[in-house]
């Protein structure tokens, strides 16, 4: 159980990550299935609601044809109950004066009667203009006109003959409204005149006028529906009317190459012309591509963005707990390696008190000891000193020109006693030719200490330490190298972030404060120099400071700098 937090709590970020991903990858599938049922459904819901469109106009179409119908074949039946000899002509005329129609070419009144012992039937088309037959009707016996309307009202005229026959008792106004469509050219409506008990006393009749339909009814149907079915895009719709032959009669806009969307027939009457209606632009397939990439691309960019601040989140959390992991584990160092050295320098101070030192090869040694761990603290203590100025930005430089060679020796020579004290044997390769670089003297000194210190504390049990300092690349270079438990590569660059500490392995066992490379680095790019370092796990590391020569500290200021540097102290801040 203890394991298995530790575990959770190492690959947190790991966790947490999961956590938030696979609920957030179910939501990306489901997101994209519905997306994908989207883009198929979509063009069938465009094209259903367009054809409710097209039903509603074609039903607006009928309406607007019954009711005119209605109103002007609806002649009073007072003006056939007299019979064909005594047919009031005038109450007729009246009639259809009073109720033009308007989508009508022609109108027509049919009726039955006995002449003699003969039935007949006749039909009488309404020309108020020309010759008269009762006032204001003619017939036009053999005209196509006359034979479209004798089929159109051939129910009607029978019904007549044979006795006035009562419809049944059901009849309807829709029902009593009959259209006849045969002669495409003369389509008519009738509407018979019933007596009492329903009889027909006789039919009146209009041929229809195909100009009015496709210039006035379906322009204006087609118009009055559009907003509420269109409301934001009706310009980006086409809507056509194409006769039976598939002409095309109307349009609202130019139509465009591809196919239309829908198309619904014309109810009541003209049911063999259609309306047809296309987006303009795209399809309703390609406008559902476009929504579904649209929305693809949205819901993959919103879960970037939100894998993008989580992940961001993670990292800092996890930094801030490394970081304060890390100030914990320095607290604690740095206690232990104040401890020792303050209880060594105790213990050898007591011996002098006590007089029981009194060889002086013992009095040399101990006071070697007390040197070294004095020598120690101090470090330690600069280290720390140097840092919270470091982190604070008030740490400045003095710089001096100086030889690094006699820099390089002297450091050696102060570190003698610790190194014969560990046992250590060290190997100096200096160059002959005076090294001159602009630095401040105790801040390389102090590189060196670090450099030194960290490779008698991780040479494990090799005791060999060699240090060279020369020209290299043009610059000076400054190497400490020792042959012990070495870096791993993923370390290399991470061991100079402040308070970090290699934490596998050998290292563990040495205490130290995670401060000293960090100060180094500083340090020595305070100096425009660098530190590298190669290493091999199990086999050694070297660290290499470089530093610019005095003749090429620096460009601009360099000059003016040298010339102050011989009157030392010149100020470089470091933050
Ligand atoms: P510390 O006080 O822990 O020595 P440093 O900043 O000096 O802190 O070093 C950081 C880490 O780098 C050390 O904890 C150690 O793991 C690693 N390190 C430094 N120098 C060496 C070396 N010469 N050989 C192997 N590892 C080293």
């Amino acid at each position: 159980m203890v394991k298995l937090k530790a575990l959770l709590r190492q690959h947190l970020m790991w966790v947490v990550l999961l956590a938030v991903m696979i609920p957030l990858m179910i939501i990306l599938v489901v997101q994209y299935r519905s997306l994908v049922e989207l883009e198929r459904t979509l063009p069938i819901a465009n094209k259903a609601w367009m054809r409710k469109y097209l039903v509603t106009v074609a039903s607006q179409v009928e309406d607007l044809y019954r009711a005119e119908a209605e109103e002007t074949l609806s002649v009073p039946r007072a003006a056939f109950l007299d019979g064909v000899k005594t047919m009031r002509w005038d109450e007729v005329v009246a009639h259809f004066e009073s109720h033009p129609a308007k989508g009508m070419r022609r109108l027509f009144i049919g009726y039955t009667g006995m002449e003699g012992r003969n039935e007949f039937s006749l039909i009488l088309f309404y020309s108020p203009a020309g010759p008269k037959c009762g006032a204001g009707f003619m017939r036009e016996t053999g005209s196509v006109q006359w034979r479209a309307a004798h089929g159109a009202s051939a129910t009607w005229l029978y019904h007549g003959l044979t006795g006035g026959q009562a419809l049944p008792g059901s009849v309807t106004k829709s029902s009593i409204i009959t259209v006849d469509e045969r002669d495409p050219e003369n389509r008519i409506i009738t509407r018979p005149v019933l007596g009492d008990d329903y009889k027909v006393i006789g039919v009146v009749g209009m041929i229809l006028d195909d100009d009015y339909l496709k210039n006035e009814a379906i322009p204006q149907a087609v118009a009055s529906s559009m907003p509420k079915f269109f409301p934001d895009d009706h310009d980006n719709i086409t809507v056509a009317l194409h006769d039976g032959g598939g002409e095309r009669l109307f349009s609202t806009h130019p139509v465009g190459d591809h196919k239309y969307e829908a198309a619904e027939p014309l109810q009541f009457i003209f049911k063999d012309w259609y309306l047809k209606v296309q987006s303009r632009g795209m399809t309703g397939e390609e406008d559902a591509r476009r929504v579904f990439a649209l929305n693809l691309s949205l819901t993959v960019l919103m879960t970037l963005l939100v894998l993008g601040g989580i992940i961001m989140a993670l990292r800092t959390a996890s930094r801030e707990m490394r970081l304060s992991r890390m100030k914990a584990d320095f607290v604690s160092n740095v206690s232990h390696e104040l401890r020792t050295p303050l209880a060594s320098i105790r213990v050898f101070g007591e011996f002098f008190k006590l007089g029981w030192v009194k060889e002086p090869e013992k009095i040399q040694e101990y006071g070697g000891y007390i040197e070294n761990e004095s020598r120690r603290l101090t470090q330690l203590v600069n280290n720390i000193l140097d840092f919270s100025r470091i982190e604070s930005g008030g740490k400045t430089y003095q710089f001096e020109l100086a030889d690094l060679k006699n820099l390089v020796l002297e450091t050696l020579r102060a570190f003698d006693v610790r190194l014969s004290q560990t046992g250590f044997s060290l190997k100096a390769k200096v160059s002959d030719e005076p090294l001159i670089a602009f630095v401040n003297r105790d801040a390389v000194t102090q590189l060196l200490m670090n450099l030194l210190d960290n490779a008698i504390k991780y040479s494990g049990t090799s005791k060999e330490i060699l240090v060279q300092a020369g020209r290299r690349e043009g610059q000076i270079a400054i190497s400490v190298t020792d042959y012990g438990i070495g870096i791993a590569r993923e370390e290399r660059d991470k061991i100079f972030d402040k308070f970090y500490r290699v934490s596998t392995g050998l290292v563990h066992d040495v205490k130290g404060s995670g401060l000293g490379l960090s100060i180094v680095k500083h340090i020595v790019e305070a100096h425009r120099g660098k530190i590298t370092v190669e290493s091999q796990l199990g086999a050694g590391s070297t660290f290499t400071l470089f530093f610019p020569g005095a003749e090429d500290f620096n460009t601009k200021n360099a000059r003016e700098k040298s010339a102050q540097a011989r009157e030392p102290n010149m100020q470089v801040r470091v933050n």
